[in-house]
């Protein structure tokens, strides 16, 4: 990628360019120019929506990294956790950038070794990357800036607040955030450091909005684990629950439950597995020698004494949970007498995929707690509610407060609970991605600015990348959804005319008895019709397949009409 270096304006101590996630949920990335620094913060994925088949995720755009690489300030790339929207698309940005170096807990970066693996597996020519842990501790020094990571609770070990220190001002990222008093693993959230950085002053604060709108406190983990004990109690076959992959808290409150139940747990499912594995070895989990079962030690027990935390709660392609579900798992399958809880909420976006499991499961034999039914608490929210927010706000006390990761509505909640909290409309700023912000603490001034215009994201299919908003992913929905019908015309430019027949191709069109005959039908029809004109140019011959295609089907098939053009030597041959 070739970019003119374009430095921040200077005259601006701070600025703020938000990439992906304001405005969106997902791909989260935002860059912070400090002074002679530039930091990013998180690179994630976005899954992709029923309206972008075949995408396998969407990144944030790696263009303000690279310019900021190519005026010499880039220093680090700092991850706040290890949720997928927040690393999901750090290969992306490591092969535009192979030498930066990134920043994380270890937790977050056995997660992100373990994705830039699977990635490995499909080579996409990525070296070994430059993945340097910190800890809570430790500040860093990177260039002229004091870089700290501080402890928050989320529904993932070791997320944190990312504090930036530095001549220019004061910046600290939430990162995702709950404020749990008592967390079943790790601690709380460190509110004495929050608050000790509160005093020095800090100028800007990127605030978690996903939840800001709703009420009171998140509910805690151990009210959770109570649920979950009273729905698997007197469960007379197997006891399951399926959870996020990532989230170990839940796991460990499966384990609470099956030690109450007097049952043993089972974790089924690779990603989970794997991930056990580490956060054990990293001491994250408390879990001791022989606690957890394999699935196929577990499948030797009598149902009754097994619980089971098994992966796939969002409907994943390859999960455990869904190759069960489709019976194809040859070591489990669900039977009468047997429990499954769903223990997570549905990612918008996996709503059918979910029920299609759900579904299934019951079909087996299980009784199934969905994730949309009411009623117990079989999961609880790892973004901060209002009146967490605000204890956050009241320790950290910035100057101004930018509401990040959410959709507008969410934006627009978080600054309406603001201002009922008691932050003035000039402190809470309002940017969405794409949009730049500067700052300037000492003489008040704040700026906004899109005049570089958005940087779009990118879409990742396999080997290619695709700018969002490309013509071609709307061709893809469309012949998705009524099938696509390619006509070729070999054409004789000299004499004007056709030199052989039409050749029509047709895929999901038409009903496979009827396709031969339909094509050859409309084949002859399309003949007929060039022959009459005399003249015929692409445009025109696939808007007459399409019209006659419509006819037959009654819908608006997406055509592409090729024509062949013999040369001089060709049309003599023939
Ligand atoms: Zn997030
Ligand atoms: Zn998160």
């Amino acid at each position: 990628v070739t970019l003119a270096p374009e430095p921040p304006d200077s005259r601006w101590p701070i600025g703020v360019e938000a990439v992906g996630g304001l405005g969106e949920m997902g791909h989260h990335h935002a860059v912070v120019d400090l002074g002679e620094d530039s930091f990013l913060l998180d690179f994630g994925a976005r899954f992709p929506g029923a309206d972008e088949p075949g995408v396998d995720f969407i990144a944030p755009s790696v263009l303000p990294a690279v310019r900021r690489h190519q005026a010499g300030r880039l220093r680090a790339l700092l991850l706040t956790h290890g949720h997928r929207d927040h690393i999901g698309a750090v290969g992306e940005l490591l092969r535009a950038l192979p030498e930066l170096p990134v920043y994380g807990l270890p937790w977050t970066l056995a997660l992100l070794r373990a994705q830039l693996r699977r990635e490995e597996e499909a080579p996409r020519g990525l070296r070994a990357p430059d993945l340097r842990a910190v800890s809570w501790d430790t500040p860093l020094e990177l260039g002229a800036t004091r870089v700290r990571w501080l402890r928050v609770t989320h529904s993932i070990p070791q997320a944190s607040s990312v504090v930036l220190e530095s001549p220019a001002g004061i910046v600290i990222h939430s990162g995702d955030f709950r404020v749990q008093r008592e967390p079943l693993l790790g601690q709380a959230s460190d509110a004495d450091a929050f608050r000790t950085l509160g005093e020095r002053g800090v100028d800007l604060a990127l605030l978690d909005s996903t939840n800001a709108a709703l009420p009171g406190r998140t509910a805690g983990e151990r009210d959770v684990a109570r649920h979950l004990h009273e729905r698997l109690l007197g469960t007379p076959g197997l006891a399951a629950l399926t959870c996020f992959s990532t989230h170990l808290e839940r796991v460990l409150a499966a384990r609470d439950v099956a030690e109450a139940l007097g049952r043993r747990l089972c974790v089924y499912g690779a990603g989970l597995e794997a991930g056990v594995d580490d956060a054990v070895a990293l001491g994250l989990l408390p879990l001791k020698d022989g606690e957890r079962l394999s699935v196929e030690e577990a499948m030797e027990l009598p149902r009754d004494r097994v619980l089971m935390v098994i992966a796939g709660s969002q409907g994943e392609f390859r999960s455990a949970l869904r190759r069960v579900a489709s019976g194809e798992d040859g070591r489990l399958r669900f039977r009468d007498g047997d429990r499954l809880l769903w223990s997570a909420r549905t990612v918008p976006g996996n709503e059918r995929a979910v029920a299609d499991l759900v579904n299934r499961c019951i079909e087996q034999g299980a009784e199934v707690a969905a994730p949309w039914e009411r009623g117990a608490l079989l999961h609880c929210s790892g973004h901060a509610h209002r009146e967490e927010i605000a204890e956050w706000l009241s320790w950290v006390r910035p100057r101004w407060v930018l509401p990040v990761h959410g959709e507008p509505w969410h934006l627009r909640r978080n600054r309406t609970v603001l201002g009922e909290l008691g932050w003035g409309e000039e402190r809470v700023l309002d940017l969405r991605s794409g949009q730049r912000l500067r700052l300037d603490p000492a003489a008040a001034r704040v700026e906004r600015s899109s005049a570089e215009g958005p940087s779009p994201a990118v879409l990742v299919l396999g080997r290619q990348r695709w700018e969002a908003g490309e013509a071609a992913l709307k061709r893809r929905r469309d012949g998705g959804r009524t099938g696509v019908a390619t006509v070729l015309l070999p054409w004789d430019a000299r004499a004007g005319r056709r030199r052989g027949s039409v050749e029509l191709i047709t895929a999901g069109v038409f009903a496979d008895a009827a396709r031969a005959g339909a094509e050859a039908e409309i084949s002859r029809a399309l003949e007929t019709w060039i022959d009459g004109r005399g003249k015929t140019d692409e445009e025109a011959l696939r808007l007459e397949l399409r019209r006659r295609i419509r006819e037959r089907t009654g819908s608006k098939v997406q055509c592409v009409a090729r024509i062949s053009a013999a040369s001089v030597v060709e049309s003599d041959m023939l």
